[in-house]
C-alpha cells in the first residue's frame, strides 16, 4: 500500500479506545489523524484528557499526545481529514444510533464496537473468519439508507469469540451443531473503565452481566446467518443457553463450552485436526493483523489461562484446551481470547483490515 488510509478512533480515551490506539500506532495500512470522545475532553490534548487513566501496561505514543481531542458527535469537524473511523463510544443506544448513522451518512467508513446496531439486519456483525460474506449486505445498506460512499459494520460482543471460532471451524469442516451450553468467565476490563467496584469483586465472582446472556446466544446466530432478500437471517438450527460470570481477572475471556452436533459426529482426532488446520480469509489473504494459527489448542489439563494465553497471536488467536467426551452432550472444551484485543478493538482492525482487502475503503 503506497500511503496509509487516515483513519479516526471515538471513544479515544475510553478502554477500547486506548487499546485501538495502541494496536494502530503502527499500522501498516492505518494512520490515526482523528480522536474524539465525549464532550468532556473535547477541545483538550488527548494527553490532558486521558491524564491519571492510562490503562495501557505500555506509554501513550507520542504521537498522539498533542492531538486535540473532539466531540464524538461533531462529525463535520471530521469532514476530510479521515475516511472511516473506529466507534469505541460509550452512550445510550440512542445516542449511538443516531451518531453512528450521522457518520455513515457523511461519507465515513464505521467500524463500531457497540451493541446498538447488531440486530439490524441490514448490519454485518463480523467475525473476519467467519463470516466476510456477510460484507455483501452494504450495498444493500447505502441503497436503501441513501449513504452514497459510507457504511457501518459491527462486532460482536466480547464475550463470544472464545468459542466461536472453534465452533465455526467444526461446521466449516462439514459438522452441524444442534445446541451448546456455554459459561463465561469474564474479565474485568470488559465492563471498561472504572468498571465494577473493588469491594464487589476481589474474592468473589459475579453471576450477572446486564444483556451478557442475551448477546451470547443472539449474536453468534446472526454471524452464521445468511442473507437473504436483502437481509441478515440468523441460523434456526443452532440453540444455546449462557451463563455469564464476571471474575476478577483484568483482560481475558474464558468460556467453557458443551456442545451437541446434529447429525454426523466428528472423533476426538478429527476435532484436534481441524483446529489445528484451521484457516480463513484473513489468514489467506494475509492480513496484518490476522493470527497465524487462528486457533491454538495447548494439551495442557490446566491450560487455557488468561495470564497465560491471552496475548498468544498478539492477542488475536483463539487459545483451546480441555477437549473430552460430555457426558450429556457429545463434546465440552474450553476456549480464551483478550477481550479488549480480539474481543473489541483488534477485531475491529481485522475487519477495517478485510474492508481494504476487499475493497470497501481505498
Ligand atoms: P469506557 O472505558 O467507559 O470508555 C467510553 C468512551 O466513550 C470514552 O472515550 C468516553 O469519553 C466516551 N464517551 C462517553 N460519553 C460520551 C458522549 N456523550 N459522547 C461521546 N463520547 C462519549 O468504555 P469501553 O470499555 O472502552 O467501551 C466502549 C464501547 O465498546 C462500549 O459500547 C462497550 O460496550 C464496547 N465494548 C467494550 C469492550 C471491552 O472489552 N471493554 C469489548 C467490546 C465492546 P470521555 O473519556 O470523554 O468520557
Amino acid at each position: 500500500m503506497n500511503s496509509k488510509i487516515q483513519v479516526g478512533v471515538l471513544g479515544a480515551t475510553g478502554m477500547v479506545g486506548q487499546n485501538y490506539l495502541r494496536l494502530l500506532q503502527n499500522h501498516p495500512w492505518f494512520e490515526v489523524v482523528y480522536l474524539a470522545a465525549s464532550p468532556n475532553s473535547a477541545g483538550k490534548t488527548y494527553q490532558e484528557a486521558i491524564a491519571g487513566r492510562w490503562h495501557m501496561r505500555e506509554n501513550l505514543p507520542a504521537k498522539f499526545a498533542k492531538i486535540v481531542v473532539e466531540d464524538a458527535s461533531q462529525v463535520d469537524k471530521a469532514l476530510g481529514k479521515c475516511q472511516m473511523v473506529f466507534s469505541a463510544v460509550e452512550m445510550d443506544k440512542h445516542s449511538i444510533l443516531a451518531v453512528e448513522a450521522e457518520w455513515a451518512a457523511k461519507g465515513f467508513g464505521v467500524v463500531s464496537n457497540n451493541s446498538a446496531y447488531r440486530y439490524t439486519d441490514d448490519v454485518p456483525v463480523l467475525i473476519p473468519e467467519i463470516n466476510p460474506e456477510h460484507l455483501d449486505i452494504l450495498a444493500v445498506q447505502q441503497k436503501q439508507r441513501g449513504w452514497k460512499k459510507g457504511f457501518l459494520v459491527v462486532k460482536p460482543n466480547c464475550s463470544i469469540q472464545s468459542f466461536m471460532i472453534p465452533i465455526y471451524a467444526l461446521i466449516k469442516a462439514g459438522y452441524k451443531i444442534d445446541k451448546m451450553i456455554v459459561t463465561t468467565l469474564q474479565a474485568v476490563s470488559g465492563a471498561g473503565y472504572p468498571g465494577p467496584a473493588s469491594i464487589d469483586l476481589i474474592d468473589n465472582i459475579i453471576p450477572y452481566i446486564g444483556g451478557e446472556e442475551e448477546k451470547s446466544e443472539i449474536e453468534p446466530v446472526k454471524i452464521l446467518g445468511s442473507i437473504k432478500d436483502g437481509k441478515i437471517v440468523s441460523n434456526p438450527d443452532i440453540k444455546i443457553s449462557a451463563h455469564c460470570n464476571r471474575v476478577p481477572v483484568t483482560d481475558g475471556h474464558t468460556a467453557c463450552v458443551s456442545l451437541q452436533f446434529a447429525g454426523r459426529k466428528p472423533e476426538m482426532a478429527d476435532i484436534l485436526r481441524i483446529w489445528k488446520e484451521f484457516t480463513a480469509e484473513p489468514q489467506e489473504r494475509k492480513l496484518p493483523s490476522a493470527p497465524i494459527p487462528a486457533i491454538v489448542y495447548r494439551d495442557e489439563n490446566e491450560r487455557p489461562q488468561p495470564q497465560k494465553d491471552r496475548d498468544t497471536g498478539n492477542g488475536m488467536a483463539v487459545t483451546v484446551g480441555r477437549l473430552r467426551k460430555c457426558n450429556v452432550f457429545d463434546y465440552r472444551f474450553s476456549g480464551l481470547h483478550h477481550n479488549t484485543v480480539r474481543g473489541a478493538a483488534g477485531g475491529a482492525i481485522l475487519t477495517a483490515e478485510l474492508l481494504v482487502a476487499r475493497g470497501y475503503v481505498k
